[in-house]
């Protein structure tokens, strides 16, 4: 084995082992699970529209157009190797901090608010999601 490209490979798993860590889901029927249980659906609270009802251009930003805020985002995800339900689930999609998870078609909750800074390892963003 060539000894550079180890260290190349070495340094990269690092890297990545330092950046990233599991999240873990709370699946409002089964409780706190990890990440790999579950996969990710899409923005939450997106009503399914009327296709014959719109022109080809709405249908299209029906399609492709979402809020991807940099922030807090109501998301839909699946608890695929457990229950198989879907629900909602607060996550923000800058610190993959994850919020509270609610049950589809009931009262979703607030955004939650920042419970980490910056010297706690997390980014803290204020209420108009912004990084603070
Ligand atoms: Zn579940």
């Amino acid at each position: 084995m060539d000894l550079g490209s180890w260290n190349l490979w070495e340094m990269h798993r690092k890297k990545t082992i330092t950046i990233y860590s599991m999240l873990h889901i709370p699946c409002p029927h089964c409780g706190l699970r990890n990440e790999t249980e579950f996969h990710y659906g899409a923005e939450a609270g997106v009503a399914y529209p009327d296709p014959n009802a719109m022109t080809d251009s709405e249908w299209a930003k029906y399609l492709h157009i979402r809020a991807n805020p940099k922030g807090w985002l109501a998301e839909r995800w699946v608890h695929f190797a457990g229950c198989g339900r879907w629900f909602n689930l607060w996550r923000n999609t800058i610190t993959h901090e994850i919020g509270p998870s609610y049950l589809p078609f009931t009262k979703q909750p607030n955004v939650p608010l920042a419970r980490r800074s910056f010297s706690e390892g997390g980014a803290a963003i204020n209420e108009q999601n912004e990084i603070v």
